[in-house]
């Protein structure tokens, strides 16, 4: 369908100059983008996620009540995590960073690929599995430091329950990481957003808050979802990992002018 091709391109030459003039532009990732380096998202099939349902194992409560069991699932998590490795789509953005079109990430994923890939301002607002903290004196740990062969695991200094440092369902947004994604919303002039189904509360909101302050919105995903019809002004449909590659290329063709 040649002429479907010839609109896809044109949506994302748009796209770019959008980002290319903009003052700020910033991305708001989920868990899609991670989808290519085989860490599969909770809404979709195949994977982990089939055998627990996480917002049971997931889940604060839950995991207070029976922490051997949401360790269990959450050890399995941490094992698909330390394996998967950057995508082209995560490293997109870090070249779009370098090349100084893109501000910042405000990410829902918990698996640190943003970091790895180069992106050196991440904002995470759920967490990193990567660490864990202990729920009585507040002690951060390196996973690979403690052993998880013996569930649950238990703080070295003090003997408190650990916890990977992950917003459960249930939990609040770290504070901080809230408050520098508003402020990132308020100050952009377009947002970039990748593989997220903009479901979960209160990432799902950032969209239209930046949209109300007059921010161009641009959505990367293989389906549409609840911001495509209600906030997105350019919709790129595909996966991250074929589209953010040709999106940054379109971003070194300008900045060489
Ligand atoms: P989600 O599971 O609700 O939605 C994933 C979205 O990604 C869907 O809209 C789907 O169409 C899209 N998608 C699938 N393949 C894609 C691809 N190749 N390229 C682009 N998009 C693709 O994810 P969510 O909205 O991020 O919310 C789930 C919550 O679970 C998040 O808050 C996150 O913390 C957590 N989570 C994190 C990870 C991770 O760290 N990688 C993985 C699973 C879940
Ligand atoms: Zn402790």
């Amino acid at each position: 369908m040649f002429w479907l091709n010839k609109e896809e391109e044109q949506n994302r030459k748009d796209a770019a100059k959008r980002i290319a003039s903009a003052k700020k532009t910033i991305a708001l990732t989920g868990a899609g983008i991670s989808v290519a380096s085989n860490i599969m998202p909770f809404r979709g099939k195949g994977g982990l996620w089939e055998k627990y349902d996480p917002e049971e194992v997931a889940e604060i409560n839950s995991f207070l009540k029976n922490p051997a069991k949401s360790w269990a699932f959450l050890k399995e998590m941490q094992k698909v995590v330390e394996k998967a490795r950057p995508n082209p789509a995560h490293i997109s953005l870090a070249k779009m960073e370098e090349l100084g079109y893109l501000a910042s990430i405000i990410t829902q994923n918990v698996d640190g690929l943003h970091q790895e890939a180069g992106n050196k301002v991440v904002i995470e607002f759920h967490g990193n599995t990567r660490r864990l903290v202990c729920l009585e004196c507040r002690k951060l740990y390196p996973s690979e430091d403690i052993s998880l062969d013996a569930l649950p695991p238990y703080c070295p200094s003090c003997g408190g329950l650990l916890k990977p440092d992950v917003v459960l369902f249930g939990e609040p947004i770290p504070g901080a990481a809230l408050m520098q994604a508003r402020l990132e919303v308020q100050q952009c002039e377009v947002m970039l957003i990748v593989g997220t189904s903009g479901l979960v509360e209160p990432a799902a909101s950032l969209p239209s808050a930046a949209k109300r302050n007059g921010a161009f919105i641009v959505e990367i995903n293989p389906e549409r979802t609840v911001l495509t019809a209600t906030v997105a002004n350019i919709f790129l449909q595909g996966r991250a990992e074929e589209i953010l590659p040709l999106l940054a290329d379109e971003l070194s063709a300008i900045k060489e002018g």
